[in-house]
């Protein structure tokens, strides 16, 4: 057993952590997970942690699931992996067939990659790839300001959070961005009536007139699956989603959804699409695939696109893409099994009153002085941290107010990663309805002591 006081040391000393200021991660104590169970976990001290997170917004069923780790053991013990380049694996064929069965009925056929990041920077090129193919020349992307799509250049090309993007801008590739329907809501109409009745008609107006004028050259429109997760728990106002597919119908484009962090039950829905009966022509999955076990991801089509990169071998149509873990069997095990334990445990039934509960629950966040905004998409929520509320004015970014709820959080066995100083909600689906009541008294008690500082 290696002595804690060096994996602290080493940590600090070897491991540059993603996401994280190293100058200031080294100078403090940190959170090191040795094991977990259900929704919690346990630090190297033994300290017990509730994860309200859901680690990164992809564990399902809970940590060290008797299920998932069953179906991890028994594919170890065959194969832990063999190349899908021109050949093929048992669970990752399965998968593929249990994924089209979920998914809306115009999605037939998946590509598989590891990460949400790798699951867009295929969609991109498949769209593009797409046209060429059809010996058209569409070649560009509409996006949505505040959008996340992931860290890869192509998936910071269609991003549009500034403070994580626009340092990288030499790099990326030019795309069109209409603005976030959230922001823009609230901007036309108010906090109050952003989201209460359709405000699609205001929003879509000036989004259509730019399709209208720029159709002919755009591959494919880019969009979250109904909220805009990184950018602080954005919610698109009701029917926007609709109203983007029937524009994309209509100038012929390709909708491309990103359903990284809201598919497999997160909104209450499998994929949260579903909602507005969209059925996208190419949608992104991620974070919760494998119920938060593996680095596996998907880009799940249509048959009209799988079709055009179909050709003799000499015409050299086809996608040249593929990773060296591209449809890994352990993972693929696990995303199986992760599939039947929805059916088995009657997750997504048994998640609509813990929906219910947390929206009561949020209610109260209002008369928090420091609360500026509160932001609920099914089990996911953002509490928006404000210096002042009249004002809306935020605290100064160098002061982290959103970590330091986050500490004072920890210091009560819960651990959550706020988004700046947005507390987010987004534990394991799991989750029971008293341990969400802890978490969010938790988070409540904590931003409360703000006002005494
Ligand atoms: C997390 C996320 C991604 C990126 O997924 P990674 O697995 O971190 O690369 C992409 N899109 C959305 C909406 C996400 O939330």
């Amino acid at each position: 057993m290696l002595k804690r006081e060096y994996l602290k040391e080493w940590d600090k000393e070897y491991f540059w952590h993603p996401f994280t200021q190293m100058k200031v991660y080294r100078e403090e104590e940190n959170l090191i997970v040795e094991k977990g169970e259900g929704v919690y976990v346990y630090d190297i001290n033994g300290k017990k942690y509730l994860d309200g997170v859901a680690s990164l917004w992809c564990n399902v069923h809970g940590h060290n699931h008797p299920k998932l780790n069953k179906a991890l053991i028994e594919q170890v013990n065959k194969i832990a992996h063999f190349t899908t380049l021109g050949a093929s694996n048992v669970p990752a064929i399965v998968f593929a067939k249990n994924l089209v069965d979920i998914t809306p009925p115009r999605l037939t056929k998946v590509f598989y990659s590891e990460d949400g990041a790798e699951a867009m920077e295929i969609a991109i090129k498949i769209a593009y790839h797409y046209w060429h193919n059809k010996g058209e020349k569409k070649t560009k992307f509409v996006t949505l300001s505040e959008a996340y799509h992931g860290d890869t250049i192509g998936s910071v090309s269609v991003g549009g959070i500034n403070i994580f993007h626009e340092k990288y801008r030499p790099l990326l590739f030019d795309v069109y961005k209409v603005p976030s329907p959230y922001l823009e809501a609230v901007k036309k109409v108010g906090r109050e009536k952003a989201l209460e009745y359709d405000t699609t008609k205001i929003l879509i107006e000036e989004v259509e007139d730019f399709i209208f004028h720029n159709h002919q050259e755009i591959a494919a429109f880019v969009l979250e699956a109904g909220v805009q997760g990184a950018a602080g728990i954005l919610p698109f106002p009701k029917g926007y989603l609709k109203e983007i597919r029937r524009i994309c119908d209509e100038y012929n484009i390709l909708m491309i959804v990103d359903e990284v962090a809201t598919g497999f039950g997160r909104t209450g829905y499998m994929f949260a699409c579903e909602k507005e009966g969209v059925e996208p022509d190419i949608m992104a999955l991620g974070k919760g695939i494998t119920g938060g076990y593996l680095p596996l991801a998907a880009t799940v089509v249509t048959d009209d696109i799988f079709d055009a990169f179909l050709g003799e071998f000499g015409e050299a149509k086809h996608f040249y893409h593929g990773h060296t873990y591209t449809g890994n069997p352990l993972a693929c095990s696990v995303a199986i099994a992760n599939l039947e334990l929805f059916e088995e445990e009657q997750t997504l039934k048994k998640l609509q009153p813990k929906i219910k509960l947390l929206e009561e629950r949020l209610k109260e966040f209002w008369t928090l002085k420091h609360v500026g905004d509160v932001r609920q998409y099914g089990f996911m929520a953002g509490i928006e941290l404000v210096k002042d509320k009249e004002k809306n004015e935020p605290f100064p970014y160098g002061e982290r107010t959103g970590f330091k709820v986050a500490r004072m959080m920890m210091e009560k066995g819960v651990w959550v990663r706020p988004l700046g100083d947005v507390m987010v909600i987004m534990p394991p689906l799991v989750i029971s309805e008293k341990e969400l009541e802890y978490l969010l008294d938790t988070m409540f008690e904590s931003i409360k002591a703000l006002e005494k500082v």
